[in-house]
């Protein structure tokens, strides 16, 4: 779990408080059953509270499944493993690898728990790879009556595609299958490049590799491009990463030379241009990820794959005419679509673009304007980053949005999980 003292539980940024009646860390299913039957409500389930939505906030019980950790049980044949839900993913990568199993694709950071990253569609980018629910084939999960329940991809396909995505609505996920591959290994490189040569060949260029995604630099006009591919070369040593310092750089011009856009854009320009290029050889569990130290808030709709570029055109304007305080990048990735009923890639190849604002200021004003230019192209909210939308949107944009809802009534017909922001979200009458 994120940060708990007392009873108070706040989420990675700061941007969520609580104060339960009581945070749970029940050490076995029985322990939890009992729980989710009689601790005071609602009960929700929390990750390591690294969502910017307030999908974790309780005034009841928050639930930690920290002691659901570890293997459960492998197929080395199959390539599957049967894990905790509350494995954290950084040693959940550790564990795959030391059995020959890898995950095929991983986000930015490896902190959450894999059940969190179920919770909310998490993901990193490829065109031919899906989120971490894609990889899913079973699921052992505790419903709002304390029951266990067991469900399988072979036998259960409607059941599975409606709780993929699970928001933590559906009850307590404390066993997953997922289908792993081989250990592999990566080359990484990283090189900057004008936005615009990126952006005129957008689908060609997020194509080209395995694993390709771009940070828009604000006022520099580069893209910083990085690219991953399955290599047979040895492993090497990877570069430090520059995350805190690169962007205390750009906060730094953002503050001097705010008044100046044209000298910012320049300085920040041949700064970007002048990076060294990046390319090393490292084990899949040692490329994806890196550290995030400075704190932020982020929104990341999920667009048409079609619509990126021009939606990413729209943002930068927008970032550069009227936000000239902001100084994160804009990230952009590419997602493949799948058959979760509740997944933001349901149906449809995607295109993510998420922007960031330093957490010790109001990022509304900014976000709130993205996300008309990012409604408008028929963008899909990331579940655990910032958005403002409701069920009555919501349901419009997800077309088995009502066969999900009929799945969490079953799962939870006494609304357990249910507090008053999943009450709104879901449209659900408590
Ligand atoms: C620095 C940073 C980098 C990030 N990078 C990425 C990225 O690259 N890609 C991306 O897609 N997202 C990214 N995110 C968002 C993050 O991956 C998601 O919000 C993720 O859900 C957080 O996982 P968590 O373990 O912290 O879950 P929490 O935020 O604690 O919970 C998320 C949801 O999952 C539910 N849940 C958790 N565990 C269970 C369980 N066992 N059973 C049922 N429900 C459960 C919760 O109830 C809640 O609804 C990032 C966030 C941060 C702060």
């Amino acid at each position: 779990m994120n940060i708990a003292i007392g009873n108070d539980w706040q989420n990675w940024s700061g941007s969520v408080t609580a104060q339960p009646q009581l945070i749970s860390h029940p050490k076995h299913l029985d322990q939890l059953s009992t729980t989710i039957k009689s601790a005071p409500g609602p009960i929700r389930i929390a990750g390591t509270g690294h969502s910017f939505t307030p999908l974790v906030k309780s005034q009841g019980t928050i639930l930690s499944l920290d002691y659901f950790s570890g293997i459960v049980s492998h197929d080395s044949d199959k390539l599957q493993a049967r894990i905790g839900a509350g494995t954290k993913i950084g040693a959940l990568t550790r564990l795959l690898y030391d059995i020959n199993q890898a995950l095929p694709n991983m986000g930015d950071i490896d902190k959450q728990a894999f059940g969190g990253g179920l919770g909310t569609a998490t993901h990193g980018s490829g065109v031919t790879l899906g989120a971490y629910h894609t990889q899913l084939t079973a699921m052992q999960i505790v419903d709002g009556q304390g029951k266990i329940r067991e469900f399988d991809r072979a036998t259960d396909s409607d059941a599975m595609d409606a709780m993929g995505a699970s928001l933590g609505a559906f009850g307590a996920i404390t066993e997953v299958t997922i289908q792993n591959m081989a250990n592999y290994r990566l080359r990484r490189r990283r090189w900057a490049e004008p936005v615009k040569d990126v952006l005129d060949q957008f689908d060609k260029r997020m194509a080209a590799h395995r694993s390709a995604e771009f940070y828009y630099i604000p006022f520099s006009g580069q893209a910083l491009f990085l690219a991953s591919d399955i290599t047979e070369a040895p492993a090497g040593t990877r570069p430090p990463t520059e995350d805190d310092d690169a962007l205390g750089t750009l906060r730094k011009l953002r503050t001097c030379l705010q008044r100046f856009p044209w000298l910012r854009r320049k300085l920040i320009g041949s700064a970007i241009a002048r990076l060294p290029k990046e390319d090393y050889v490292g084990e899949w569990l040692n490329v994806y990820a890196s550290e995030r130290n400075v704190k932020f808030n982020e929104m990341e709709y999920h667009l048409p794959f079609e619509e990126g570029a021009a939606v990413l055109h729209q943002i930068i304007r927008l970032l550069e005419e009227k936000f000239p305080h902001v100084y994160f990048p804009i990230e952009v990735r590419v997602v493949a679509p799948d058959n979760i009923w509740l997944s933001p890639f349901y149906k449809r190849a995607s295109c993510s673009i998420a922007i960031h604002h330093d957490a010790r200021e109001d990022p509304q004003p900014y976000f709130k304007a993205a996300e008309t230019i990012f409604r408008a192209h028929g963008g899909r909210p990331h579940w655990g980053k910032m958005h403002n939308l409701k069920a009555k949107e919501l349901s419009a944009l997800y077309p088995r949005w009502a066969d999900a809802m009929a799945v969490r009534r079953d799962m939870d017909p006494g609304n357990r999980f249910v507090s008053p922001y999943l009450a709104d979200l879901l449209g659900i009458d408590l």
